[in-house]
């Protein structure tokens, strides 16, 4: 495996590029593979929202315009 330990991935379990490396879940602790990128938006949506999901608790980042924006606001929420 070339994956960095904790970056985020995306809907597809594929690092996402150019993202920081992902901070833990502040509420269960989980690290970033359990951290995922989900889209919002129909499949057309022209003006998708992104959000990080923690897998094992549920918790929601904050939404995002683009997917790296997304991961960023997720680590900048303490
Ligand atoms: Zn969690």
């Amino acid at each position: 495996m070339s994956l960095p330990d904790n970056s985020f991935t995306d809907m597809d379990g594929k690092p996402l590029e150019n993202a920081p490396e992902a901070e833990s879940c502040p509420f269960c602790g989980s690290g970033a593979d359990q951290l995922v990128v989900e889209r919002w938006g129909a499949e057309d949506d022209p003006d998708p929202s992104y959000h990080v999901e923690c897998l094992e608790c549920g918790a929601n980042g904050p939404q995002n315009d683009t997917a790296v924006g997304a991961a960023e606001a997720w680590n900048a929420r303490k």
